[in-house]
């Protein structure tokens, strides 16, 4: 296990990697960022900005909803996995936000979580976006990133994220959300990752592992 010193070298180091990124899903509004983000689970950022344009056309607001039919939605979002879920917890959040919540996604992680399809990762990574809360949305990127560095040993997002919670200051939770996804995404990939470019490598236990079967000094 990391101490909080290299744990705090670990963050550091990953989110110099990335400054200034926030997003890289396209939305003008709260509720479409939302929107995005649902559509987003098990579904890459970039097959969701090829959508969410005809969908944004139509939806700034969530009273907007009431201008499509769920059917509607459906067909526009038919292309993204498990797209009839998804379309359903979209039309119903659109309602219930407007009947109540006076049409405001609740800056509050309890309340955003009773929104239809809004767990906890998908909470977190809206009101970090949305409101600067400091919070880490964690995914199967930021799982896997973590077991492999060292930070938790854990069998699930879920366990990770509560273990994450305790571990990480809050300024460390403001500004690794986003960072620690990209490099999940792009250099600690799921399949090969690429270990010999990877700034941490001597910090990580995989990184680590490989540094060693390949009989360089660490
Ligand atoms: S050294 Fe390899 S396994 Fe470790 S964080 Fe970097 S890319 Fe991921």
């Amino acid at each position: 296990m990391k101490t909080k010193i290299q744990i705090s070298h670990i963050l550091t180091e990953i989110a110099r990697m990335y400054p200034d990124i926030r997003t890289e899903l396209q939305y003008e509004t709260p509720f479409q960022f939302l929107i995005a983000v649902i559509l987003s689970a098990q579904t890459t950022d970039k097959q969701v900005n090829k959508i969410t344009p005809a969908i944004f056309a139509r939806v700034r607001e969530p009273e907007d909803m009431a201008k499509i039919s769920p059917k509607e939605l459906e067909k526009m979002v038919s292309s993204v996995n498990f797209y009839r879920n998804k379309a359903k917890f979209i039309w119903q959040s659109g309602e219930k936000l407007v009947r109540e919540f006076g049409g405001i996604i609740p800056n509050d992680l309890w309340k955003i979580q009773t929104l239809p399809g809004v767990g906890v990762k998908t909470a977190k990574v809206v009101l970090g976006v949305l409101y600067d809360a400091p919070y880490v949305g964690v995914d199967t990127h930021v799982h896997r990133v973590m077991n492999r560095i060292g930070i938790v040993r854990t069998k699930s997002p879920e366990e990770t994220d509560k273990i994450l919670e305790k571990k990480f200051t809050y300024e460390q939770k403001m500004i690794i959300h986003h960072p620690l996804v990209l490099f999940g995404r792009y250099q600690c990939t799921a399949r090969n990752p690429k270990c010999s470019t990877c700034p941490i490598r001597e910090m990580c236990d995989y990184g680590r592992r490989g540094l060693i079967s390949e009989g360089k000094s660490i």
